[in-house]
């Protein structure tokens, strides 16, 4: 099967070497606010031609955000849903979950809008990280914004934070300001993130950029909806792909093809006045609104190519090429 971004007809770069001896490997929680430039950093990281997604993890503590490979290491970035929602932290219980979430990773880069003061979201955050033994790099992002004479304040009101109220312990995590739109401070970030890591070998080919089996997943909740709605024919001559998930702030947008063997089950498949696949889309969307924790725009195209099960070709391309 096709591995990362390949099954969307994109360019993969060419696999850098990995030399064993020194070679870092390891995860790397990605934690920040909605808003404050996650995606795009990872955008920035992993290199342009890629598009990333937010690949389901095999457990729910964590989610793939991309893998990123360089000559000498190895990075994991996942997501840590709800750490970057206080409100939804207030219980006891969801606290120790997001901490122990935490406390298995590697290092947590906690990403924040460097051009706004640190406000009190950042500060929860960083008593949160306070409570587990992971080493913290800190991201300053939308350094760009920030106008002139402003960048000392704004650097102090996060120092603060990590210096730590009275009894505490002032903290030795390093401020990295960045600016995720075009790259600048991301290998001095870079390199202080892979200084954490251990030694290790790559988990992951090191041409994998993104998570495939999302996309099957994405697909497969699809796919359920249309066998509980349709009868008697259509489910056996439906499949699904998945052809773009768009990550777009809190969004996700995902956009899927439908595909039948006949006009007559695509008739069956829209329903009256499009009731049924309204129907379908709706059904798929709360699925994937559990998938992703937050709001998904759904598309759905349907699309007639006969016989498509009879055609290798075409098995291949829905996903069923049996490797
Ligand atoms: P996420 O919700 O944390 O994933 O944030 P996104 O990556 O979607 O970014 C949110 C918005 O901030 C988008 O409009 C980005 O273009 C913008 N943004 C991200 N990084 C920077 C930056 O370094 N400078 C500026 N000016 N805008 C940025
Ligand atoms: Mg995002």
């Amino acid at each position: 099967m096709a591995r990362g971004c390949q099954a969307w007809g994109m360019e993969i770069p060419a696999p850098p070497s990995t030399d064993p001896a020194g070679f870092r490997s390891g995860f790397v929680a990605l934690v920040g606010r909605p808003n404050v430039g996650k995606s795009t950093l990872v955008n920035q990281l992993v290199g342009q031609k890629v598009a990333i997604t937010s690949p389901v993890a095999q457990t729910t503590r964590h989610r793939l955000r991309a893998v990123l490979t360089t000559a000498e290491a190895q990075l994991v970035l996942l997501d840590t849903p709800g750490i970057h929602k206080p409100h939804h932290l207030l219980g006891q219980r969801l606290v120790q979950s997001a901490r122990s979430a935490i406390g298995d990773v590697d290092v947590v880069l906690l990403l924040v809008d460097g051009s706004q003061p640190a406000g009190r979201g950042d500060a929860f955050i960083v008593q949160l990280l306070r409570q587990v033994r992971v080493p913290v790099r800190i991201a300053l992002n939308k350094q760009d914004r920030i106008a002139a004479g402003q960048a000392e304040e704004l650097l102090a009101s996060y120092q603060a934070l990590i210096d730590g109220g009275e009894g505490e312990p002032a903290l030795d995590w390093p401020l990295h300001p960045i600016c995720a739109l075009d790259g600048a401070g991301s290998p001095a970030l870079l390199d202080s993130l892979i200084a954490a890591l251990p030694p290790g070998p790559a988990l992951y080919p090191a041409d994998t950029v993104c998570d495939q089996p999302e996309q099957l997943l994405l697909a497969e909740l699809i796919r359920e909806q249309v066998l509980h709605q349709t009868r008697e024919e259509v489910p056996h001559a439906v499949a699904v792909r998945v052809e773009r998930i768009v990550e777009d702030g809190p969004r996700t947008a995902v956009l899927a093809t439908v595909v039948v063997e006949r006009a007559s089950q695509k008739a069956i498949l829209i329903g009256k006045g499009g009731a049924m696949l309204r129907e379908i889309g709706r059904e798929a969307r709360l699925q994937m609104q559990k998938v992703f924790d937050g709001p998904v725009y759904l598309e759905l195209f349907v699309k007639v190519i006969p016989h498509w099960r009879r055609q290798p070709a075409r098995l291949a391309e829905l996903g069923y090429d049996g490797a």
